[in-house]
């Protein structure tokens, strides 16, 4: 039995198992969620609420989710004085899946990422973010239904590894002094440093997750996007290592560029995967212009930060932007966007990032029912034209509704 210092299991429901290498999900799973803070508390409890809604209507009462409620960032300062609890390390290792909202990261000084933390603690390697269109949403783009990619974005090294030294400390000082003196390289005496290791076993991992979603999915395109012409030995080895890894694992399921017109003519054949390789800030532009060639993204843990973001403004920004942090079992459901403290308490933001990365949860549990039924009566919600503010004032004389009564008006469309 599992002890906890300030949280109380659930009476009921069962843990999520691991067997013979598979996650084993009962009827009744004990699901912990982090609220997270600013406007967590708003779109966690509208989540949940659509959540809970979705599985009662998709198995009769058959399945349910029993939610454990376990602490981080401010709530978890006041419980526990301190923003990440021991408790929390323990629920999230013990319950494997979890949902979380966002945590506030203070900016230049303070402590350091707390979602950066976690990805690292559990070494959950893929940052999974789908970015696709719901019809009805405003965007600034033409043809945003040509969106529906899902990025996946290394999520363990990099420069996010956090390996940094701050301008004028030792540290830096020593390192400034050691590749001068090793290497004949001369760095401005008052900088900062930061370190980008990019590691074979780190990407494989990644491309191997990628290429798998892809073949999982029957999607044939899975593009490796980097910045290798400058960063040769982090970012090009990156795209190599890649290439690399899906000749030796795939070797029958996939195509490259070449092949597909030395030998197949433009045409990708049935079954197979085209692998294809990108320049970060080329395919900044691609994904505006061509945006349908693209269907899976793997890349380098900054690049995907920012593609992320940008895909998601195409269609209807970061209300809309799901995303999963996903290891070898464990997986952690949040949304691309942050706390957005000053909208704190308001009931005011777009839930459907949250609602949408509980789809992802869903899915991954193998409850892809309810999951449909949420994103079904999403796009209904929308195209009767009832969204939040974020929505309704990139639209013309729309009144938005509320974050909760967009909750319950997904819930009647369901
Ligand atoms: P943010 O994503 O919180 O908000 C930026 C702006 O985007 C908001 O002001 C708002 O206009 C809009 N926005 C965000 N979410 C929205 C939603 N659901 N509906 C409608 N509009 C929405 O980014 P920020 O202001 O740069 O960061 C605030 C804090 O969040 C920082 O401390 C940052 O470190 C943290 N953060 C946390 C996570 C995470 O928990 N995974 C991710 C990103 C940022």
């Amino acid at each position: 039995m599992i002890e906890f210092e300030k949280i109380k299991i659930p009476k009921t429901g069962q843990k999520v198992e691991i067997k013979d290498d598979k996650i084993i999900v009962p009827d009744n799973p004990i699901i912990p969620f982090i609220e997270g803070d600013g406007i967590g508390p708003d779109i966690m409890k509208v989540t949940r609420k659509v959540i809970d809604a979705a599985v009662e209507k998709a198995y009769k009462g058959k399945k349910k989710i029993i939610w454990f409620e376990i602490f981080a960032g401010e709530k978890a300062q006041k419980i526990y004085g301190t923003v990440l609890p021991e408790d929390t390390f323990e629920a999230i290792e013990n319950y494997l899946i979890v949902i979380k909202g966002p945590l506030t990261t203070p900016v230049g000084g303070g402590y350091r990422s707390l979602n950066v933390t976690l990805r690292q603690k559990f070494d959950l390697y893929s940052c999974i973010r789908p970015v696709r269109y719901f019809n009805g949403v405003p965007s600034p783009v033409k043809h945003p239904e040509q969106m529906n990619v899902v990025i996946f974005r290394e999520n363990t090294e990099d420069v996010y590894a956090g390996i940094e030294w701050k301008e004028g400390t030792v540290e830096a000082k020593k390192i400034i002094d050691f590749i001068k003196n090793t290497y004949k390289i001369d760095i401005a005496s008052d900088s900062g440093i930061g370190i980008k290791p990019i590691s074979i076993k780190r990407t494989e991992r990644l491309v191997r997750a990628a290429i798998k979603y892809a073949i999982n999915k029957k999607l044939n395109r899975v593009t490796l996007v980097h910045k290798g012409n400058i960063m040769k030995f982090t970012e090009g080895s990156f795209r190599d290592w890649g290439y690399n890894l899906a000749h030796r694992e795939f070797k029958d399921q996939i195509i490259t560029e070449d092949d597909l017109w030395e030998i197949y003519n433009g045409n990708i054949p049935e079954g197979k995967i085209l692998i294809n390789d990108r320049i970060a800030d080329s395919m900044f532009q691609q994904i505006l212009t061509r945006t349908n060639e693209y269907q899976v993204i793997a890349t380098p843990n900054l690049n995907g930060d920012y593609l992320s973001d940008a895909a998601a403004a195409q269609i209807g920004g970061l209300g809309m932007a799901p995303g999963a942090n996903i290891g070898d079992f464990i997986g952690l459901f949040e949304a691309t966007h942050g706390s957005a403290p000053k909208y704190t308490g308001q009931d005011k933001v777009n839930p459907s990032s949250l609602i949408l990365s509980g789809v992802m949860m869903l899915d991954y549990m193998g409850w892809d029912k309810a999951g449909v039924i949420i994103t079904n009566a999403i796009q209904k919600t929308i195209k009767q034209k009832k969204v939040t503010y974020d929505l309704a004032r990139l639209m013309e004389n729309i009144k938005p509704i509320k974050c909760s009564e967009y909750g319950n008006e997904i819930i009647k469309n369901m």
